[in-house]
């Protein structure tokens, strides 16, 4: 930092590293219990307030959206911007027989499509207007240092913080995290998912197809007015060729891999995400947690990235609450512990269990093959695993974990 900065010094309870929805959702989970938060983001201001459109239509399961209610964020959504899945297809390539995924009354949908900029525009809105949290923009972590009694953070424009805990909202590449020296187990799977809206001739009623085809991957999830998502994956070399192609090339080569459900016109940009999944060895340090994609980077197959990041920031700002109101230290290693132990057990089953299967259906080995097709018609058919599988839907990863047991029988006693 050079010496003719500003060399503010400020003191939170807590800060937090990111303003993306995990950071926004995690400071307003702590609104009410009296602690000073200050939230830091390197985008501006008018970034943050307008966020664009990313091509992300996420995937919010019933404990995600009551998540949101919690914080009075949900009713912020206008009906427009929410979009339910009625049911959910899985096919392998051309066969039209795979596994159907209904919710278990028709009354209710499966889960809800809300578009990515919506959720970060909502929360940051919600943020602006709660006490006790203070938004500094505009500002990059230039350093951080944990010490006994509190972590100083560092900031590009010359300002240091001071805060009982630094909880890192940073993304899945976070900077903090190799800067706390906790190591991450990064999987890079060599593919690129590109995103956009299309418009149909044919109507969806709330079905998204995901069907594995010789060397790609697609998705059409249904939104409101007709429209879909496109989500397609292919081997990262690929993709690129095909980004390059000028528009109407692009739409032209979109078509061909379509066709099978339909035409359809596209009416947004492309946006492209290299697949990598990470996992770090640990989610704290001293006076340090990591929260979002930064603890939990998941693979998008399975939609679960955020509603992971609400639950464990609904975790760790409980266990905080709990601490505070106990006349504790916020940032005690126990209190760190244990956010530690239960956000482990929510997500790691889910993210290895993720990850085999998105190999096993991006295979293009011929037993594989053979193997998925059988496997989607026999899952198709067999009770409890279909009503597991819903449940993750519905409900979530953490909140179906007894669940699982009970539907194969293993349920404790
Ligand atoms: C294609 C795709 C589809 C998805 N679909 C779903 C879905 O259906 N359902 C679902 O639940 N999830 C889904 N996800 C996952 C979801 O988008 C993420 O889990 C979520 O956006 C992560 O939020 P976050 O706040 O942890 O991180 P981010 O959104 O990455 O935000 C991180 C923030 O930290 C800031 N930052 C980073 N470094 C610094 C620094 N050094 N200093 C200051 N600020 C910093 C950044 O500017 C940014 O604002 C999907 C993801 C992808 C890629």
């Amino acid at each position: 930092m050079s010496s003719s900065k500003p060399q503010t010094q400020r003191r939170f309870d807590i800060v937090v590293i990111g303003a993306g929805p995990a950071g926004l959702s995690f400071a307003l989970a702590l609104e009410g219990t009296g602690m000073r938060v200050g939230i830091i983001d390197r985008q501006r201001l008018d970034q943050l307030a307008q966020p664009s459109f990313d091509g992300r239509e996420i995937a919010l399961t019933h404990a995600s959206v009551e998540r949101l209610r919690r914080l009075n964020v949900w009713s912020s959504i206008s009906s427009e911007e929410i979009s339910p899945l009625r049911v959910a297809r899985v096919l392998n390539g051309a066969s039209s027989e795979g596994l159907d995924l209904r919710p278990a009354t028709d009354t209710m949908p499966l889960a809800r499509f809300v578009s990515n900029h919506v959720i970060r525009r909502v929360l940051y809105e919600r943020v602006l207007q709660a006490r006790d949290v203070e938004l500094l923009c505009g500002e990059r972590v230039i350093a951080i240092r944990p010490a006994v009694h509190d972590t100083e953070v560092e900031l590009s424009g010359g300002m240091r913080l001071r805060a009982s805990l630094v909880v890192a909202a940073d993304s899945r590449f976070s900077e903090t995290r190799t800067a706390m020296g906790i190591p991450a187990r990064m999987r890079d799977f060599g593919r690129t998912m590109t995103l956009f809206r299309v418009e149909c001739d044919e109507p969806h009623h709330g079905v998204a197809y995901e069907w594995f085809d010789y060397g790609q991957t697609v998705a059409l999830l249904p939104l409101n007015e007709g429209r879909r998502s496109v989500v397609l994956t292919l081997p990262t070399h690929e993709m690129r060729r095909l980004l390059t192609l000028d528009d109407a090339r692009f739409d032209r080569e979109i078509e061909r891999r379509l066709a099978p459900r339909g035409r359809m016109r596209r009416i947004s940009e492309r946006f492209s995400y290299p697949i990598i999944t990470v996992y770090p060895s640990r989610f704290t340090a001293p006076r340090y947690a990591l929260i979002g994609d930064a603890a939990v980077g998941m693979h998008p197959v399975t939609a679960h990235g955020f509603n992971l990041g609400l639950l464990g920031a609904a975790t760790l700002a409980q266990l905080i609450a709990d601490a505070a109101a106990r006349g504790g230290d916020i940032g005690a290693t126990e209190v760190l512990a244990t956010y530690e132990r239960k956000h482990r057990r929510a997500t790691l089953p889910f993210y290895l269990a993720t990850n085999t299967i998105v190999s096993l259906y991006t295979s293009e080995e011929l037993p594989l093959r053979i193997a998925r097709d059988a496997i989607l018609r026999l899952s198709d058919r067999a009770a409890p695993f279909k009503s597991l599988l819903t449940a993750f839907l519905t409900r979530g990863a953490a909140e179906v974990e007894g669940l699982g047991r009970g539907a194969w029988g293993l349920g404790r006693r």
